[in-house]
């Protein structure tokens, strides 16, 4: 985290009750400002409840909403300076483009000759200027969302909150815009928080990204650090990592450890705060996973391959270890035969990239 930055948004014991069903408990958050944080986690974690009590459509039941060290959670949402972008785009069919994405500056009761310079600059901004005078049933889904990016950025607000903004857009249209609204929120620097499914989008598109699990954060971290560190298994799980595993720890000198792993020992660079006698879970990615020929020299644990697929430029293999199925992947190469199925191979496991996993 960048501790040094301050942070425009902070949600403090925000907590969030549906008659006696408790949505959010206690959570706390910084956004520091000008970046975009992601909500990310399965539905009904309560991403969309913590989005829609910062936009103010929601009340909180108990908690703070703090934007620039202020409480906002009392003030009426047309007050909070907020711009939000929606996945349905949510636009005024019966006006134009220009109207569409002027509407915030008149209701803010700004100058007609102002309304058209700023107009004029987010469409711009969305390189949408020649489509100004045009209805929103006369666009595609995408330029749809550009107005709505447009309209939601140009009342320069202190926060965007953007609800799946492309969820509704098919794959490649939906690439497209990621960059673009990565490079507009860039250039903006303005603060804003994203709610997604994707975690491909998060991954890309985030400065930081929250993982949330029943109304709590799991776990907050770079997109890098969550990627290559999960820290429970909840979030190695929803980050897609097929391998994890009950495991011993053996030995411990503070940092490195042994373990044992379906009877065999791996070792693992990183097993800060756990002893020796611990049971443990670990996770390890496919792609951190060598398999080699069961007579290779180097330290290991024998396993035999149960299948194996060819994916494109990697081969992805299923091998069990002592009743463990465990999954790497090689490149391709010309040695298929080594590892056919029913072979006996080696894992040889990356020990910086064996994760100990928070119980
Ligand atoms: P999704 O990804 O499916 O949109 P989400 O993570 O955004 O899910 P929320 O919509 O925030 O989840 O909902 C969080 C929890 O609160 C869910 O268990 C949901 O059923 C519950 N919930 C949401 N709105 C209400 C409501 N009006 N009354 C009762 N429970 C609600």
């Amino acid at each position: 985290m960048k501790h040094l930055q301050s942070s425009t948004l902070q949600l403090r014991n925000l907590t969030k009750r549906y008659s006696s069903f408790v949505a959010l408990r206690d959570l706390d958050l910084d956004v520091p400002s000008g970046s975009l944080l992601t909500l990310l986690g399965p539905s009904g974690c309560g991403k969309t409840t913590v989005l829609r009590m910062i936009a103010g459509f929601l009340n909180v039941t108990s908690g703070e909403i703090l934007v620039d060290g202020k409480d906002i959670s009392r003030v009426e949402p047309n007050f909070r300076d907020i711009g939000m972008v929606f996945q349905n785009y949510a636009l005024f069919p019966h006006m134009t483009v220009e109207s569409n994405v002027a509407f915030g500056l008149k209701m803010r009761g700004v100058s007609k000759q102002e309304q058209a310079t700023r107009v004029r600059e987010a469409l711009e901004m969305v390189q949408l200027t020649h489509l100004a005078d045009r209805y929103p049933s006369q666009l595609s889904g995408g330029q749809q969302q550009r107005v709505a990016l447009a309209r939601a950025v140009v009342i320069k607000p202190k926060l965007l909150l953007l609800d799946e903004p492309l969820g509704a857009l098919d794959r490649h249209l939906r690439e497209g815009l990621q960059s673009e609204l990565r490079e507009l929120q860039q250039k903006l620097g303005i603060t804003s928080i994203l709610v997604t499914h994707d975690q491909e989008e998060a991954l890309y598109l985030s400065d930081y990204i929250a993982v949330m699990n029943q109304g709590r954060i799991e776990q907050l971290d770079s997109p890098i650090a969550l990627y290559d560190r999960p820290k429970s298994e909840f979030v190695a799980r929803f980050l897609g990592v097929p391998n994890i595993f009950d495991a011993k720890i053996v030995t411990s000198n503070g940092r490195e450890a042994t373990l044992s792993l379906g009877g065999q020992l791996i070792f693992v660079s990183d097993a800060e705060g756990q002893s020796a006698g611990a049971d443990c879970k670990v996770s390890i990615r496919p792609s951190h996973i060598e398999v080699v020929g069961a007579d290779d020299p180097r330290e290991g644990i024998s396993g035999t391959v149960k299948n194996m697929h060819e994916l494109g430029e990697r081969v992805v293999y299923r091998t069990e270890v002592n009743g463990l199925l465990i999954e790497a992947n090689a490149p391709r190469n010309n040695n298929r035969d080594r590892y056919a199925v029913g072979k006996s191979v080696k894992l040889i496991l990356d020990p910086a990239q064996t994760i100990v996993l928070r119980a």
